[in-house]
């Protein structure tokens, strides 16, 4: 493989401290509310992306450290045992290797771009 997993796993890794420490945060700034606020940003529309964009933004919570912050954990776990597995950096789907510079972007990414995309769509 000629991708350098160790230097991933050390992205993933600080990646992983800034996403719970932006967690903690969170619950602090907001005791007891994460629950209201996942009711409130319920998609209303046909038009679930926008809305759930518009009203996070409208909070002014990172959007990516916002309601997602479980989710992006998740994939950074898993991203962190595919290392460890050593199948790292290739597509879950087509199992074409995913180009470093996506990678660089998105550490925790298991889809090659195209395959994101499909998934987006779905
Ligand atoms: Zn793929």
């Amino acid at each position: 493989m000629s991708i350098d997993s160790e230097h991933f796993r050390t992205q993933l890794l600080a990646e992983r401290d800034r996403v719970r420490s932006a967690i903690a945060h969170l619950r602090d700034d907001h005791p007891g509310s994460l629950d209201d606020e996942v009711e409130e940003v319920a998609p209303t529309s046909d038009d679930n992306l926008g809305e759930t964009a518009t009203a996070t933004l409208n909070r002014e919570i990172d959007y990516t450290l916002g309601e997602h912050s479980g989710q992006v954990l998740a994939e950074i776990d898993a991203a962190l045992k595919r290392i460890d597995d050593g199948t790292y950096g290739t597509c879950e789907v087509c199992g074409k290797e995913i180009p470093q510079a996506r990678l660089e972007a998105y550490p925790w990414a298991s889809l090659c771009i195209d395959d994101a995309r499909k998934a987006e769509r779905a």
